[in-house]
């Protein structure tokens, strides 16, 4: 899947429209790429991994894609679960300057990377641990169109090449949202918006840290941020009605060229345009 990506320096150095193209997703959420002017940026990615598989859920369900689009629902709750975690142990450890907590963090996460079983074990246990109650169990949240539970529904479709349909793939997702919808506010009343906030902000500081070690020949000057103003970053004010957001046909994919097209501007896609290029991915 490609992302809209617009370049930081044209309209200042250049005083012209804003250049933008598509780039591929990547796993590190910093991308370096060049406009047509020759403009080298350096773009942070703010949002999560499991905000970006909700919006390629949806982009599917739109798309007819429904198989597809259970796997990016249920790998976007299985992420979301990480995010989680991350979160509930970053509040735990933030008074602690003594550790680098993503370092540390990094470190204990490969012992659980590989198996999701234990990651939901450290789901319960950390929620637990933080707000001294257990969280809904997944295996509670039943399906009325497939008359069974999510992780049966997810692993008929993955392991037994069950056909998901428009209903289906729609109430699974629906319930997914909602799930995590119950979730995010858990965490944000409990620990606080501004724990979450935190969160995020010393994540961007820590990865882009990283990159610059790794990229000694980039200064950091060049660097900027960039959300995408998908489904789930929206829940950060307030969460959309699941199914309008469904229906509308735009998702954060999509965006920017709607805007474009509307203005009257001209969209440049990188499959058009072999001169928007990508010098490099990290
Ligand atoms: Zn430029």
């Amino acid at each position: 899947m490609r992302i809209p990506m617009s370049c930081m320096k044209c309209p200042f150095e250049l005083n012209t429209v804003i250049s933008l193209g598509e780039i591929e997703l990547n796993d590190s959420r910093i991308y370096s790429y060049k406009c047509t002017n020759d403009h080298l940026n350096i773009m942070f990615l703010q949002n999560q991994k499991y905000d970006i598989l909700f919006e390629l859920a949806i982009k599917a369900f739109q798309d007819g894609y429904y198989n597809q689009a259970v796997f990016s629902f249920m790998a976007s709750l299985e992420r979301f679960h990480e995010f989680c975690i991350r979160v509930m142990m970053f509040d735990k450890h933030k008074d602690n300057q003594q550790s680098n907590f993503f370092e540390s963090f990094e470190k204990m996460w490969k012992m659980v990377k590989k198996q999701s079983e234990r990651q939901y074990g450290m789901f319960i246990s950390m929620y637990f641990s933080s707000f001294g109650k257990m969280p809904k169990e997944t295996v509670n949240i039943k399906m009325s169109s497939a008359k069974k539970n999510i992780i049966n529904y997810r692993n008929d479709v993955i392991h037994n090449g069950l056909f998901s349909n428009h209903e289906e793939a729609f109430e699974f997702g629906e319930l997914v949202a909602n799930y995590m919808k119950e979730t995010v506010n858990v965490l944000r009343t409990e620990l606080t918006n501004e724990s979450i906030v935190d969160f995020g902000a010393k994540e961007q500081e820590n990865i882009k840290l990283d990159f610059y070690e790794k990229n000694q020949n980039y200064s950091e000057g060049l660097s900027s941020t960039q959300t995408l103003s998908s489904y789930m970053s929206l829940a950060l004010t307030e969460f959309p009605q699941f199914q309008s957001y469904l229906m509308s046909g735009e998702t954060a994919f999509d965006q920017f060229r709607l805007i474009m097209q509307q203005e009257g501007l001209e969209y440049k896609s990188s499959k058009e345009e072999k001169d928007y290029k990508i010098i490099s991915m990290v």
